[in-house]
């Protein structure tokens, strides 16, 4: 038994746009390939991945990590450009040149390409760029939620390490309550009293996301376990709880990256992740 039609029902949630109650039916959100020959739909059942390193190092590792991605199923290629670091002295990303380099590999592999925006007056240098991330510092951003209510492109929300799946929600209603229906939940671990992982990839919040809304609710278990080995369990424990997709971060030298490179997958083993999704897929 579920919350709706329940007296446990969140009185909270009541009259939301984001909640099932005004929407029974998912939301699916439809994103075309460059060249229009294809379409990658997200909520509608499937599981779309979205790969790439955390961050846009140049040229020639963006097309190398892409190429990869793509050969093994990925549909979606993610990579920053601009990086909200905790140091002041870590790499800050590339910004309007790593912009530059995603919109090229994506021409060049007809691939829809995922970037973050950290700043709403950044927003021009995003039109090549086919879903724009809000990461988690920047969920709470209400002014910048408001400005991605305007325009017509799909966001991926990611959730505060903080935040409760109410404050996911309203900030969720932020975008949607503006005009822009276009919104992806994403799971990416919450801060708790371990520290053997980044995070605590909080699972149950998929199946509880996915009924109380619906948006499309996606999982990212590079940052919410910051390590490689369990990012394989953990993505096949996202698509058995009703997963969208998946933000998996890809490397093709992680000794070398710039960021996140300790949590980041090799080619090969993004492969092999994404072949052991195909039997879970085919149960649920
Ligand atoms: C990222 O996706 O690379 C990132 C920094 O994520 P988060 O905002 O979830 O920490
Ligand atoms: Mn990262």
């Amino acid at each position: 038994m579920g919350f709706i039609n329940n007296e446990r029902y969140p009185e909270w949630l009541d009259g939301l746009l984001v909640s099932r109650g005004e929407q029974s039916e998912n939301t699916v959100i439809e994103v075309p390939a460059p060249d229009g020959s294809f379409t990658v739909k997200i909520g509608d059942g499937s599981l779309p991945v979205m790969a790439g390193p955390c961050t846009v190092e140049g040229r020639t590792q963006v097309l190398e990590t892409a190429m990869a991605v793509k050969r093994a199923g990925a549909l979606l290629f993610r990579g920053g450009a601009f990086k909200l670091r905790t140091s002041p002295y870590d790499f800050p990303g590339m910004r309007d040149e790593g912009l530059k380099i995603l919109a090229e590999v994506r021409e060049q592999l007809n691939m829809p390409v995922v970037s973050e925006i950290v700043n709403a007056a950044h927003l021009p240098l995003f039109e090549n760029i086919d879903i724009i991330q809000v990461g988690e510092r920047n969920m709470r951003n209400a002014e910048l939620l408001t400005e991605l209510s305007r325009i017509d492109k799909p966001i991926v929300l990611k959730r505060s390490h903080s935040a409760t799946i109410k404050e996911l929600l309203m900030a969720a209603e932020y975008i949607v309550s503006g005009g822009n229906r276009q919104v992806i939940l994403c799971e990416r671990g919450i801060r708790t009293f371990e520290p053997m992982t980044r995070n605590t990839m909080d699972i149950s919040a998929i199946p509880l996301l996915k009924e109380l809304t619906h948006l499309p609710v996606i999982a990212d278990p590079s940052h919410a376990t910051g390590l490689p080995q369990l990012v394989k369990p953990m993505s096949m424990a996202a698509t058995a709880a009703g997963a969208d997709g998946l933000l998996i971060e890809v490397h093709v030298n992680p000794e070398e990256a710039l960021c996140d490179g300790g949590q980041s997958l090799v080619p090969e083993e993004f492969a092999d992740l994404m072949s052991a999704l195909t039997g879970i897929l085919s149960v649920r």
